[in-house]
């Protein structure tokens, strides 16, 4: 767990964020810079860099995050209209912070390809 990873900070509660979910396996979060009216972050407490650096076994975490996800959708009344879950890996990707997270982004209509 690197110190100077600001999901691991967030995770371990070191670093304030607006908490949605909390569990063993991960932590969900409002996005500071959010894309839509729906848009947190689910993050592994786990310390994974990039989709690169998945390993044998890391597959039912992967899962777990997709179920948070789905409930949080749900949760903020987006599922049956339809949202977003992304996860960008590397620069041209344009991911920013290497510790993996689940961007679950609704409540608007988004366009094909993406950008
Ligand atoms: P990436 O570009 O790596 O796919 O996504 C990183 C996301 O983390 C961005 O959407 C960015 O707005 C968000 N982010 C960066 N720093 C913070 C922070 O300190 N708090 C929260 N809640 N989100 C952050
Ligand atoms: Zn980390």
């Amino acid at each position: 767990m690197p110190e100077e990873c600001l999901f691991c900070r967030i995770a371990e509660g070191k670093v304030p964020a607006k908490l949605v979910h909390s569990d063993d396996t991960c932590v969900a979060f409002t996005d500071i810079n959010p894309q839509g009216k729906l848009h947190v972050l689910v993050v592994p407490r786990s310390h994974i860099p990039t989709v690169n650096d998945l390993a044998p076994g890391d597959e039912k975490l992967v899962g777990h995050l997709f179920s948070v996800a789905a409930k949080l959708a749900g949760d903020a009344g987006v599922a049956a209209d339809g949202y977003r879950c992304v996860m960008n890996v590397n620069r041209d990707a344009q991911q920013s912070v290497f510790h993996i997270h689940l961007h679950v982004i609704g409540g608007r209509k988004f366009g094909w390809p993406p950008g």
